[in-house]
């Protein structure tokens, strides 16, 4: 069903636009120490993308406070890039969904696209359905979605959700822009209650 990420570039042209307008969106608000934000992009070398992707594509967009004292870097939110990880957002949700789906054929053929290895999936695995309900993203977001999306299958059923409802280019926009939240540092700290 959802076995793959569309290939277009015009795809990943459009995801760079989503996190064009999330980085203006942070810019205009400033930093919170009231200086202002200026451009501090960086660069990310995400592996296994479907298409080849030239260097703007690659950037994490990024600013820095202008104001001597603070030079705090305030990062926003992304379509592209989760967290850390060297893969993009969408083949992280890609590829641990499908270890949820399916065929057996087609996760071997995801693994050897990607070039995922499986102790990196296992741990994109135990990300999905361990840490990432915990959030507090996730305890607020998931009233939002109707009905109910199960846990145990994340991020599955997630996928399910956007894409049964959408064409998939749309589905994966609004998947993403969904997640988006959780993208900025420090986003997916779990508040351990006493
Ligand atoms: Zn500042």
């Amino acid at each position: 069903m959802y076995h793959d990420l569309p290939r277009s570039t015009r795809f990943w042209l459009f995801l760079l636009a989503v996190d064009l307008d999330l980085a203006e969106t942070t810019r205009k608000q400033g930093c919170p120490c009231g200086g202002r934000l200026h451009s501090a992009n960086y660069l990310r070398k995400p592996r296994g993308t479907p298409v080849q992707l030239p260097k703007e594509q690659r950037l994490r967009l990024s600013f820095c406070c202008d104001r001597d004292g603070c030079r705090k870097r305030v990062t926003p939110p992304s379509v592209r890039f989760l967290g850390p990880k060297v893969f993009l957002g969408p083949i992280v949700i890609l590829i641990s969904a499908m270890r949820q789906g399916p065929s057996p054929r087609r996760v071997r053929e995801l693994f050897a696209r990607f070039r995922a290895n499986r102790r990196t999936i296992a741990r994109w695995q135990v990300f999905w359905r361990e840490h990432f309900p915990q959030t507090p993203f996730w305890k607020r977001a998931r009233a939002r979605l109707v009905p109910l999306v199960e846990i145990v299958t994340l991020p599955y059923s997630l996928v399910d959700f956007f894409l049964a409802r959408h064409h998939r280019c749309r589905g994966w926009t609004l998947l993403l822009r969904f997640l988006s939240p959780i993208t900025i540092p420090g986003a997916l700290r779990i508040e351990i209650s006493q």
